[in-house]
């Protein structure tokens, strides 16, 4: 039974044309709305769809051992045409996939304006769209037009629709140093749904915190472009390097105050300073650093964290930034469907779900294009297991982050896709009797990933295949 005879989406930018296609490729007519050439961005150049704004690399494409490298190969078995117009445009760039971007672009627009089930419409969305529209997916991008995400942040809420991230580095847990990193919440205050214990800090004493200041000091530190010039700063929010440059104390008197901590390896010695991680994802598997949201270079950012006693050999899920980015409170905001809990025709895709990357937002297209596809028939399409890469990432942004209950700053910011957001796997730790330790446990861990990834989409692919079939 068809309910819904086409879908309108948003956006023809990495998000948007896959979701086209997608649909289009489910026999669902589309009509693909995009602003350029009649009203540009600030940062695309080309009336192109896909438009790739900055680097030309799609990351890792090894699909053992990257998680970016296994959503590209969920993404070719899914049918995805960012991946075949990135396969078929590839560039020499070693492990990774990098991409000609005038060829790729080319494609994509080239295939899905042949598709007899796709119209391309050059238009602005200037608002909500018209409500006789039954099915809308919208992905607009970090750089949604201002009338459009005016009326979304109207009919979302205040808070709910941010326009700049300020993001502090995620850590991986198991990087940490638990012989210098302890568990606790200051003054082992539980708070609402707390243990006491919910925090890890790592200990500084007086010269470790006078050389960690004076390297947030000297770091590199990116530069805003100058349409982000006018990005906000609040108060309650400054980077880390800022805090620094104020006098030496201040992040002893902010985010880095020792008071109500006792550190549980030398209960005798009061910390000077004090750094704090929280959890950042329900799997527990991702720390987030508290208060270090940062402007520093990523070189920098790694070299001068790893100063922090306890994670001297910390690996980062994200390192910190901050710039302009338009995307949703999407758990909040979102079902799992994508949709909008508020008004359930708008669906949304890509970056402004809180995703970030052109890989990752072309895969939230990919699921919400054959989520409308199959609710076009009638049916709903569950999303696929979270022990995809697909999965892994709608699961982050509609329910894996851990919500705050509204209370302190808003916690939910854009992430990659990385191995931190899959369920732990079983997997043999001594292979022929040989116990496997440091590089070669984790590598053979993410193979284990990888390869329970590749076969739970296999069965997603083919429910997705059998709501294709069903009239
Ligand atoms: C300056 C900048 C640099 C970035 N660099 C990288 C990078 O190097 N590597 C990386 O992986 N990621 C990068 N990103 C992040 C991100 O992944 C990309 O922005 C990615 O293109 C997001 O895909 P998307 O489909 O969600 O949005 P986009 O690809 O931006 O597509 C959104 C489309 O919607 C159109 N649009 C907006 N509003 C309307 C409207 N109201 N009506 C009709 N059309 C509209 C836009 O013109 C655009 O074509 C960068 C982002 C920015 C802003």
């Amino acid at each position: 039974m068809a309910t819904i005879d086409h879908v309108h989406v948003i956006g023809g930018g990495l998000a948007g044309s896959e979701a086209a296609w997608q649909l289009a490729c489910a026999k669902v007519a589309v009509c693909l709305h995009e602003m350029r050439p009649n009203r540009k961005t600030e940062a695309h150049q080309t009336d192109a769809l896909a438009e790739l704004v900055c680097s030309n690399s799609f990351r890792s494409d090894d699909h053992q051992a990257n998680a970016v490298g296994l959503l590209h190969e969920e993404m070719r078995c899914a049918g995805s045409l960012i991946m075949a117009a990135g396969d078929n445009h590839k560039l020499p760039a070693g492990g990774a996939l990098a991409v000609d971007r005038v060829g790729f672009a080319e494609e994509v627009t080239n295939r899905l304006a042949a598709h007899p089930l796709v119209t391309i419409v050059r238009d602005e969305i200037a608002g909500l769209p018209p409500s006789d529209w039954s099915s809308v997916i919208i992905a607009t991008g970090p750089l949604t037009s201002p009338p459009l995400s005016t009326a979304i942040g109207q009919l979302t809420g205040e808070d709910a629709l941010a326009f700049f991230d300020a993001i502090a580095p995620i850590v991986h847990r198991d990087s940490i140093d638990m012989d210098i990193a302890w568990f606790q919440s200051r003054y082992d205050k539980p708070g609402p749904g707390g243990t006491g214990a919910d925090y890890l800090n790592c200990p500084m004493d007086r010269r470790q915190y006078e050389d960690f200041v004076r390297a947030l000091r000297d770091g590199e530190k990116t530069v805003f472009k100058d349409w982000e010039k006018d990005t906000p700063y609040f108060e309650g929010c400054l980077p880390i390097e800022v805090m620094a440059e104020r006098g030496l104390e201040t992040l002893r008197y902010g985010p880095m105050k020792p008071v109500g901590l006792t550190n549980a390896h030398k209960p005798e010695e009061k910390p000077y300073a004090v750094v704090q991680l929280r959890q950042d994802n329900a799997l527990g598997t991702l720390w987030n650093m508290v208060g270090f949201q940062t402007k520093l270079k990523y070189g920098a950012q790694s070299a001068i964290f790893r100063m922090i006693p306890g994670l001297e050999n910390a690996e980062f899920a994200r390192l910190g930034g901050v710039h302009r980015n338009t995307f949703l409170n999407s758990p909040r905001l979102l079902d799992c469907q994508l949709r909008l809990k508020v008004d359930p025709r708008l669906r949304f895709a890509g970056q402004i779900t809180g995703v970030e990357g052109y890989v990752e937002s072309a895969a939230i297209g990919l699921i919400a294009g054959r989520m409308a596809a199959a609710e076009c028939r009638g049916h709903e399409l569950a999303p696929p297991p979270e022990t995809t890469a697909l999965g892994a990432l709608i699961h982050h942004i509609t329910g894996g982050h851990i919500d705050r209950g509204g209370t302190g700053p808003r916690s939910f910011q854009p992430m990659n896709i990385n191995f931190g957001l899959f369920p732990d796997v079983a997997f043999d730790p001594a292979p022929e009797g040989r116990k496997l330790k440091g590089r070669e446990k984790s590598l053979a861990r993410k193979h284990a990933v990888s390869a329970r990834a590749l076969e739970e989409l296999a069965g997603w692919l083919a429910a997705s295949q059998d709501l294709q079939a069903a009239e």
